[in-house]
């Protein structure tokens, strides 16, 4: 199958590991002009060098996604360095899993900062480009956790069911000019464990992702078949999980 992928200008939300940095490496491959936003410059740095010595093309820029001028500077520079922007893929997320009645808010409101409210500025910085343009797509990356509740997962699950019904509603309003793509990865071998302040927590989700993890370009994959669709088909929601991931 031809994807109509070349050429496109995709901006990427927390594109300096994992998944984000799969999505970009692989759209890169396939001759998207790939923009990519996370905090960590060094290694947006060395991600762009590298796509570019590939014969790639691509621009980075320190993007934090719980301000919402970044994400407007995210898309300028799409708009500035490509001419315009086709693509918006809200990927940066993190997770602080807790029982609720552990009360961590802080953890909570990071979580809704990031997951929620930092794809809600990802979608508000696109979307007047792609209404100038007459175009656009923007795919989220949402999470099985939501599809399946369980128990340490009840807030970053809520932020994820949040956007994946924001997204939905996006789509019904689009009127056909704007096409959403919501794409829920299981259990992927990242680092998104890394930052998990429960230890027990994160020893048994590491063990999980190391015996049950898919490689990240498995999430990869189904963005680069999202947006290679022709401009009238619009791919809604894809879950992606291990085969053996209950
Ligand atoms: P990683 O931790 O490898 O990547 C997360 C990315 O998000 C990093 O590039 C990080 O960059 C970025 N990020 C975190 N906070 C911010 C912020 N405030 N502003 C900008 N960027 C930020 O994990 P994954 O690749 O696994 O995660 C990507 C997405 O996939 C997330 O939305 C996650 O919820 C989702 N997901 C992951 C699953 C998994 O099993 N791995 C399963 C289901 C969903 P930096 O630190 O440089 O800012």
């Amino acid at each position: 199958m031809k994807y109509e992928i070349k050429g496109k200008v995709v901006a990427i939300t927390g594109a300096s590991s994992g998944i984000g940095r799969a999505i970009a490496l692989m759209l890169a491959g396939e001759g998207a002009k790939v923009v990519l936003g996370a905090r960590r410059a060094d290694h947006l740095e060395e991600l762009v060098a590298g796509i570019i010595a590939s014969g790639g093309e691509a621009a980075y820029i320190v993007t934090d996604v719980k301000r919402r001028d970044d994400l407007a500077r995210l898309v300028k520079l799409a708009r500035d360095r490509f001419g315009r922007l086709d693509v918006m893929i809200n990927n940066a997320g993190m997770s602080q899993l807790s029982r609720i009645d552990e009360l961590d808010i802080d953890g909570w409101e990071e979580m809704i900062d990031v997951n929620l409210k930092g794809v809600l500025y990802g979608i508000a910085a696109a979307l007047p480009a792609f209404r100038e343009q007459g175009a656009g797509h923007i795919i989220n990356i949402i999470s099985t956790s939501g599809i399946k509740i369980v128990p340490l997962q009840g807030v970053y699950a809520g932020t994820k069911n949040a956007v994946r019904t924001i997204s939905e509603a996006l789509r019904q309003e689009s009127d056909g000019w704007l096409r959403v793509t919501g794409i829920s990865p299981g259990v992927v071998q990242t680092e998104f464990v890394n930052n998990l302040k429960n230890e027990r927590m994160k020893t048994a989700i590491l063990e999980k992702m190391d015996t049950l993890g898919i490689s990240p370009d498995a999430i990869a994959s189904a963005v680069a078949y999202a947006i290679g669709q022709p401009a009238n088909v619009d791919v809604g929601d894809i879950v992606i999980r291990p085969a053996a991931q209950d």
